[in-house]
């Protein structure tokens, strides 16, 4: 069988504050799940989702609509690194994240 290239559909993934179903953030507040500030990416991946992010593909909570896996191919990652973590580990780690844009 000859291979074939599957494409990956890139979405557009919804920043922090364009939400259809959440009220506007007002300037400076961040997202209550992951603490990026708005117009940021919220802090999700494979590993991850924010609580807050969208989905770009049913404008639903990407958390619990079952699209994160066309987002972020490979989700779920079967050890979420997120929650063996510490409170503080977390901390240090949403701001690794997020401290580069
Ligand atoms: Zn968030
Ligand atoms: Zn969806």
């Amino acid at each position: 069988m000859p291979k074939v290239k599957t494409k990956i559909k890139k979405y557009k993934r919804i920043h922090w504050g364009k939400e259809k179903h959440w009220p506007k953030p007002t300037a400076g507040e961040t997202c209550h799940d992951c603490g990026v500030l708005p117009g940021k990416l919220h802090v999700s991946d494979v590993g991850f989702i924010c609580d807050v992010e969208e989905c770009p593909i049913c404008y639903r909570q990407l958390l619990s609509c079952g699209h994160a896996k066309d987002i972020f191919p490979g989700y779920p990652k079967r050890r979420s690194p997120v929650s063996q973590m510490s409170l503080k580990e977390f901390t240090d780690w949403v701001y690794n994240k997020t401290k580069g844009g």
